[in-house]
C-alpha cells in the first residue's frame, strides 16, 4: 500500500493483489492482545498519520483498521480474494496468473511479506495425540488452551508475548533456541525506535559496516526480558531438543510433561510460485534493493532489504519510494 501511495501519485495504471478478502490480512489473524513494539508515530505509511497519541502502543485492530482506511484515503485499488498463483515472464513482460484470471503487466511488485509459510521443527511430530500443539500463526486467546502446562516454544518477541498473555491463567514454560538481546522500550521516557531514528541507525544500509552488525543482532527483545517472564510466573527453559507422547526434552536433559505446545518458531518465505530466475541455490532474492537482475519484476518489504527499517510500518516508506522512482524511470 505504501508503494500503491506513490503509485497513485504518479498517476500510474496498477493494481494491487491481495489473497485474502479483507485488507490487512496478516494483522488480522494475529492474537487478539498484540500490542506494537513500534509507537503510533512509527507506524504511518506515506501521507497519513496514524491516529491518536504518537507515544502509545496501538494494538493489532488498530493497526487493521488503519490500514483499512489508508487504501480507501488514497482510493487505492486493492482488489481482494486474489491469490497470485504463478508469475512468468513472457517476451518482455510479466504474466501474472489467478485462479479465475491472468494480467498481464510490464512491471510487476511483490510485496507478500516475509511471514507466509509457519515454520514449525519436525520433532512435533512426536508429541502424541493427546497433547494441543499450533503454531504461534494460530493462537489468538488464552481460552483456546486447555488447563495443565502449556509450553511456548521460541524466544523471539511473539514467543515472549504470547508466553506473557497465557501467564495469568495458566501455568506457562518458555523455550529458549538462542538468547536475544533485550532491548528496553522506552529509555529515559523515550521510545527505542525514537533513538533509531534520531541516530539515523534506522536508516543504515544493510551492506554498511554498521549495518552488517546491526544484521547480527536483528532479532532483538523488545520490551520484554527473561527476568520480566519471571515476573509473571514463567519458567525458562533451554533449547527444546525432543519431544515423544506428552514429554518433551531441553538441551540440558531435563524434561517436562505439557498439555499444550504453542511453536513460536518462524516462518519461511514461500516464493516457490515465482518462475522467474531471480533467486540464488539456497532460494532467495537476489537484489539491490529491491530491484532484480529481471527488469520490471521488484521486491518489497523483505527484511532487511535495504535497513533495519524495511520491513517495519514506519519506515518502509523509504523502499518504496525507491522502487516507484525505478518503475518510473522504465516506464518512461
Ligand atoms: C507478531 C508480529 C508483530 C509485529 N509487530 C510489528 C510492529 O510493532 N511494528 C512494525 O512496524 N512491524 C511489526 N511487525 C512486522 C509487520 O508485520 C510488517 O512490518 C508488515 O506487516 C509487513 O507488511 P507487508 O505488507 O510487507 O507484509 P504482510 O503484512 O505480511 O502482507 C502481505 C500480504 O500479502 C498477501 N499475499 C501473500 N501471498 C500472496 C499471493 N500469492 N497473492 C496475493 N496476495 C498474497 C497476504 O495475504 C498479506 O495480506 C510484526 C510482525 C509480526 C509477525
Amino acid at each position: 500500500m505504501a508503494l500503491g501511495h506513490f503509485l497513485a501519485r504518479q498517476g500510474r495504471d496498477f493494481v494491487i493483489l491481495e489473497a485474502a478478502d479483507k485488507p490487512a490480512a496478516a494483522w488480522r489473524e494475529r492474537w487478539d492482545s498484540l500490542e506494537l513494539f513500534t509507537s503510533a508515530r512509527y507506524d504511518a505509511l506515506p501521507g497519513l498519520a496514524f491516529p491518536g497519541a504518537p507515544d502509545r502502543y496501538p494494538s493489532r485492530d488498530e493497526v487493521a483498521a488503519y490500514l483499512t482506511d489508508y487504501a480507501r484515503h488514497f482510493d487505492l485499488p486493492v482488489v481482494l480474494g486474489s491469490r497470485v498463483r504463478a508469475v512468468r515472464k513472457t517476451d518482455g513482460r510479466y504474466l501474472v496468473e489467478l485462479d479465475d484470471r491472468a494480467y498481464e503487466a510490464d512491471q510487476v511488485v511483490i510485496a507478500t511479506g516475509p511471514f507466509q509459510m509457519p515454520l514449525v521443527p519436525s520433532i512435533s511430530a512426536g508429541l502424541g495425540a493427546g497433547v494441543v500443539q499450533f503454531h504461534s500463526t494460530a493462537y489468538r486467546s488464552p481460552q483456546a488452551l486447555p488447563d495443565g502446562p502449556v509450553l511456548v516454544v521460541g524466544g523471539g518477541n511473539t514467543g515472549y508475548q504470547i508466553a506473557e498473555d497465557l501467564a495469568a491463567s495458566h501455568e506457562v514454560h518458555l523455550s529458549i533456541g538462542s538468547k536475544q538481546k533485550p532491548l528496553p522500550q522506552r529509555i529515559l521516557g523515550r521510545d527505542l525506535f525514537w533513538y533509531l531514528d534520531k541516530t539515523g541507525l534506522i536508516r543504515k544500509p544493510a551492506k554498511s559496516r554498521i549495518g552488517r552488525r546491526l544484521q547480527r543482532n536483528e532479532d532483538t527483545l523488545i520490551g520484554s526480558s527473561p527476568k520480566r517472564l519471571r515476573r509473571h510466573g514463567v519458567e525458562l527453559h533451554g533449547r527444546t531438543i525432543e519431544a515423544g507422547g506428552t514429554e518433551v526434552t531441553f538441551i540440558d536433559g531435563t524434561k517436562l510433561d505439557v498439555r499444550a505446545v504453542i511453536w513460536a518458531t518462524g516462518f519461511q518465505a514461500d516464493h516457490s510460485w515465482i518462475d522467474v530466475p531471480v533467486f540464488d541455490e539456497t532460494g532467495r532474492v537476489v537484489h539491490e534493493r529491491g530491484v532484480t537482475a529481471s527488469a520490471g519484476l521488484y521486491f518489497l518489504g523483505l527484511p532487511w532489504q535495504h535497513t533495519r527499517g524495511s520491513a517495519l510500518l514506519g519506515w518502509v516508506k523509504d523502499d518504496a519510494e525507491h522502487i516507484a522512482q525505478r518503475i518510473k524511470e522504465r516506464q518512461k
